[in-house]
Parts: structure tokens; C-alpha cells; sequence
């Protein structure tokens, strides 16, 4: 790419960088909790968000603007991959896509791709969460990280595109989902529609303007132990005879288990990634077991979330092979015990969320390397330790990365906020990306219309 052409697409960026702050506002004041969340007073859905990236879509004069609610019957084919939850209602809940024709595609399409919905707010505020107030350089409110910054940085860098009278040869498709934070099934849509990027993806998560080309799975599970009640200050009797069996000593014993098998998984190069600084894990998020002071507790059930890379992947794209893993550990801790044996832990799944990585070598990791580079910034390669959802997107033939302004430590919190300056170095990221993937040429006048 010209170097003038850089340098047109970054004054251009510049010269709008209040248009894409106020664009953020708009929608952080769009508030877009999603439904799963629950708190009745917040729930909003995603259709006023989506509202307002329609409205810029069409300013941008899309050729294709594409709103449909998701039906979960249509996507029942693939209920054995991930993201598919039967019978969730997108009732209000659309997503929406625009197409940018390329001038002379050669099937290269390029993708952005995010979701529009947040997590609830939660309590501790001291701004208002759909104020979209900015003080001192920040923005807040809910979504502002996570993730309406980064498309607003990929809304802005399009117009900043426009602006310098760039014309871009392959198609660039523009992708606003719902239900990210509950499952990923607005992706699934999206990708069952046909909507492919073999020219790669940008999904704007918060990366810090790392270039994530990794994410990991995460699996939540329950583990129930079993033991039998009976009066805790008296002589025990042995349990074929009537006695009561401890389950909290059980719970005990796995703890000791789940930390000598992290240990392991700390060394398993199974379990390690060269672009992430911390091994997979098994934690122990809640513990529940017991009712009364007098009286052993009958069972003691486990709460946990345990991480896995794309190399643990099944052919399902998800993670039975780690599930499979852990129903082990959780079935072999204890031996030569009767009752246990004859009285197995239970193990209920909650979550399986995927993962996915792209190889570091395709354009759209090279090319938003360079362009972060370019614009002066540290960038590095480093993984989501967290699920996004690249890994749908990759498996349907879309090499994503993750891309996107601000720290994923100040997502979900209060006073959700973004950089200005973050904000701004990710709009320039994305114009220099995008320009360079869908191959851009400078239009003899430099204007648009
Ligand atoms: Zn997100």
C-alpha cells in the first residue's frame, strides 16, 4: 500500500475522532443488556442498539443491510457444535449486517464481526451506565470495553475509509450480533446465513491493542460428592450397618486432587499456549455442602470452571475430550471405598464455550500486526484467556483474530470505561487493516459521491 494512502487514511481517522467518540456514545446510551442476565429493570434486549448501527449503516450507504431474529428451530442442525442453545427466544433481538460491495472481489471478503449486547450492570457505579459520559480522556458505561469501543473504532475506521476516497476492492462485511455474553448463538446465525470472510476477520474484543489469533474454551461444571447424613458428635457405624458417610471429606480429597492435577496442567504442554502466560486450570468457584452443625453433610457439590485450547478440541468443535478428562478425575480420586464406588460423584455441564486459533501466518494477523506497528503502538500476539466467539467463525472457514481498545479487567466491572487515546489508536488500527486486507486503491479525486 502507498505510503500517501497511510498517511491519507490517518489524517482521516484524526480529523474524525470526535464523530467516533460521539458515535460510541450513542451507543453505550442504547442500553443492550442481554435478556439472560435477568434484572427485569435493565432489560432492553438488543434491538435500540441495533437501532443505531442500522441508522449508520445507511449513511454509509451499505449496499446490503441484512436484520433478522435469530430462530433457534433453523439452526437445530447444529445443535451438537457450540453456540446453539434450544429454544432461545431473539424475540427484539436481532442482529444486523451490512455489505460494502468491493469494486473487483476475488472471493477475499473481510469481516468485521461483534456483539452488540452487555452484561448486566451489577451495583458500585459512580457513572451512570448508559450515560455514555466522558471525563478526563475516558468513556464510560456499560459495553464500553466490552465491546462498543471496538465497534465504534470499526464503524469509524470505515468512514475514515470514505472520507480519504479509498475505494476497496474485496467485499467488506460489517456484523453486529446478539447473545455473545450468553452463549454465541447470534454468531451461529450468523455464520449458518452464509456470511464467510475468507479475507479474514476482526472481531473487536478487548484485547489492550493486542492481536489475539487464540482464545480458549471454557467449560463450567458441577460436581456433586455423596456421602450419607447422621449425627456428627457421636460413634460412627460403618456404613453397611446404617452409617453415616461424610461427603465434605470427600470434597476434601478432590480439592487435594484438583491441586495436584493443576500442577500437572501447569507443565502439560497440552495445557500451555506460547501466546498466553497462564496454563489451563481447574478452579473451584463455589462450594455447597452441609445443612446443620449436628450432622454430616450428605453431599458436597463443587462448582468450577476449567479452561482448553483449540489442540483439545473434539470434532464437534468442542471440549468432551477435557469433559471427559475431568469426569475421570472426578471418578478415580477415591479408591477402595465401597461406598464411593457404589455411590459415584455426579457431574452436571453448565457451559462448554469454544475456542479457536489462527495460524499466525495468515494476512489478518500479519496485516493488524503491521498496522499497529505502524501507528506506534506495542502491539504483541498475545490470546484471549477468555471464549469470543472466533472459534465458530474459524471452523466455518473465516481465519478471526481478536482486535479491539481497552483491558478485558475493566469489562463487566463498574465504571466500564474506555481510553480516548485507545479508542482513537484502534480506529486507526482497523482503517490501516482493513485497507490493506480488502486492497485499497486511492480513487482519482480522493472523494466520495
Ligand atoms: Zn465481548
Amino acid at each position: 500500500m502507498p505510503d500517501l494512502n497511510s498517511e491519507a487514511i490517518l489524517a482521516a481517522v484524526a480529523s474524525r475522532e470526535e464523530a467516533t467518540i460521539s458515535f460510541l456514545q450513542d451507543l453505550l446510551r442504547a442500553p443492550s443488556v442481554n435478556p439472560w442476565f435477568g434484572d427485569p429493570a435493565e432489560i432492553s434486549a438488543e434491538e435500540k442498539v441495533q437501532d443505531v448501527f442500522e441508522a449508520r449503516f445507511r449513511d454509509l450507504d451499505a449496499d446490503v443491510i441484512d436484520r433478522w431474529e435469530p430462530q433457534a428451530d433453523e439452526l437445530a442442525h447444529r445443535a451438537d457444535g457450540p453456540g446453539y442453545y434450544p429454544g432461545r427466544d431473539f424475540t427484539g433481538r436481532p442482529n444486523v449486517v451490512a455489505v460494502f460491495k468491493g469494486s473487483a472481489p476475488t472471493g477475499k471478503a473481510v469481516m468485521i464481526q461483534g456483539h452488540c449486547d452487555v452484561v448486566q450492570v451489577g451495583s458500585h457505579w459512580t457513572e451512570d451506565p448508559f450515560g455514555g459520559e466522558r471525563k478526563e480522556g475516558k468513556i464510560f458505561g456499560r459495553g464500553a470495553v466490552d465491546m462498543k469501543g471496538g465497534m465504534a473504532a470499526a464503524v469509524g475506521a470505515i468512514e475514515a475509509l470514505r472520507d480519504a476516497g479509498v475505494t476497496l476492492r474485496e467485499d467488506l462485511i460489517v456484523a453486529s450480533v446478539a447473545d455473545e455474553e450468553a452463549g454465541g448463538m447470534g454468531t451461529l446465525s450468523l455464520v449458518d446465513r452464509g456470511y464467510r470472510a475468507p479475507g479474514g476477520a476482526i472481531v473487536p474484543e478487548a484485547t489492550n491493542l493486542n492481536i489475539a489469533p487464540l482464545c480458549r474454551g471454557i467449560l463450567w461444571g458441577r460436581v456433586t460428592l455423596h456421602g450419607r447424613a447422621g449425627h456428627i458428635e457421636l460413634e460412627r457405624k460403618p456404613w453397611r450397618e446404617g452409617g453415616a458417610v461424610d461427603a465434605i471429606d470427600y470434597g476434601h480429597r478432590l480439592l487435594d486432587a484438583i491441586r495436584e492435577r493443576n500442577a500437572q496442567w501447569a507443565n502439560d504442554p497440552l495445557k500451555n499456549h506460547q501466546y498466553l502466560p497462564i496454563p489451563c486450570q481447574i478452579y473451584v468457584a463455589q462450594l455447597d455442602a452441609g445443612e446443620f452443625p449436628t450432622t454430616y453433610a450428605a453431599s458436597c457439590t463443587l462448582t468450577f470452571n476449567a479452561q482448553y485450547l483449540p489442540v483439545q478440541k473434539d470434532a464437534n468443535g468442542l471440549g468432551s475430550i477435557v469433559k471427559h478428562e475431568l469426569e475421570e478425575l472426578f471418578g478415580g480420586f477415591v479408591t477402595g471405598d465401597d461406598w464411593f464406588d457404589e455411590h459415584p460423584p455426579t457431574v452436571e455441564w453448565l457451559v462448554d464455550a469454544d475456542c479457536g486459533e489462527t495460524p499466525d501466518s495468515e494476512p489478518v494477523v500479519t496485516a493488524t500486526l503491521a498496522a499497529a506497528r505502524q501507528v506506534g503502538l506495542s502491539s504483541e500476539l498475545q490470546g484471549c484467556m477468555s471464549h469470543t466467539d472466533m472459534g465458530l467463525q474459524i471452523d466455518d472457514g473465516t481465519p478471526t483474530i481478536n482486535f479491539g481498545p481497552g483491558h478485558m479487567g475493566v469489562a463487566h466491572q463498574a465504571d466500564e470505561h474506555v481510553l480516548e487515546t485507545d479508542l482513537l489508536a484502534a480506529t486507526k488500527v482497523m482503517a490501516l487493516t482493513i485497507a490493506e486486507l480488502c486492497g485499497a486503491e486511492a480513487s482519482s479525486t480522493g472523494s466520495h459521491h
